[in-house]
């Protein structure tokens, strides 16, 4: 389904690879948890997948299209169809809750509507699907400045859904949350991985969790892939 090959990513002023020699293929139905220490490679791998970074060498082969390939508008097209939630959310933290999920339709609609913020009754029924999947009907009208750290990454969560992904990509979307909540937001993406059909790629730091929710683990460091297997056959620290 998602398919990287020989990738090696080195930024401009490094010393060493970012990352090297990157073999994988990902299979639908996976939920996969990238473990690794800070620095391993593993915010740099998550955004080669939807092409938000370029290798250096190497493809990066989605639905038969390799994404190093392609145009930044053809990209745009890619990356609807490929969720993504991030450490820090990247909401718009004046806007609604409502305006904020809506703004996942922005990928998949002419610029015209989007400058204009017109939404149809489809997409605005739509949006208030997701709010209600994530548990935010309650807060829908409030600003997401106001929410707490776990109620703004169910928000992201809600648009990255709206988009109505294939694949789910996450950076590190609990590394700023409570345990408990961390744990939260990980059993929501496992039902919603289910529910969709979705393939499901998650930086992580913790272990535990990694163990609990994936089906497959891959552990990077100094940008190298050191393990690639089953959850339980993982025990060494990273
Ligand atoms: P992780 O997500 O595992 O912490 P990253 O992918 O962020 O790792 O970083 C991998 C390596 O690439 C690190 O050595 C980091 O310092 C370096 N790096 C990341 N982003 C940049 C950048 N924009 N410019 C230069 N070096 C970078
Ligand atoms: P958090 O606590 O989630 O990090 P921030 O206030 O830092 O919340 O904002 C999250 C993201 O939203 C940041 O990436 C920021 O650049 C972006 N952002 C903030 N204000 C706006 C805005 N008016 N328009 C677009 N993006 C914005």
């Amino acid at each position: 389904m998602l398919q990287v090959n020989e990738l090696y990513v080195k930024y401009p002023k490094a010393k060493e690879h970012a990352l090297s020699n990157i073999n994988i293929s990902f299979q639908k139905g996976e939920f996969i948890c990238i473990l690794g220490k800070s620095g391993a490679g593993k915010s740099t791998f998550i955004r080669c997948l939807n092409g938000l970074q370029r290798p250096t060498t190497g493809a990066v082969i989605w639905n038969d299209k390799d994404l190093s390939r392609l145009k930044e508008g053809q990209l745009r097209k890619v990356r609807v169809e490929m969720g993504m939630i991030f450490q820090h959310f990247n909401l718009i933290p004046r806007l609604s809750v409502f305006q904020n999920v809506l703004t996942g339709m922005f990928g998949k609609r002419s610029p015209w509507k989007n400058l204009f913020g017109i939404f149809s009754q489809e997409e605005k029924k739509l949006a208030i699907s997701m709010i209600e999947h994530v548990d935010l009907v309650g807060h829908k009208d409030k600003r997401v400045e106001a929410l707490s750290g776990g109620q703004k990454q169910r928000v992201a969560i809600a648009r990255a859904l709206l988009q109505n992904p294939k694949v789910f990509l996450g950076d590190e979307p609990v590394a700023s949350l409570d345990p408990g909540t961390a744990n939260r937001i990980f059993s929501l993406l496992q039902s919603l991985h289910n529910e969709y059909d979705l393939l499901t790629v998650i930086n992580v730091h913790d272990v535990v969790l990694a163990k609990q929710y994936a089906t497959r683990i891959i552990a990077l460091k100094e940008g190298k892939v050191i393990f690639d297997d089953l959850p339980e056959k993982f025990t060494d620290e990273v």
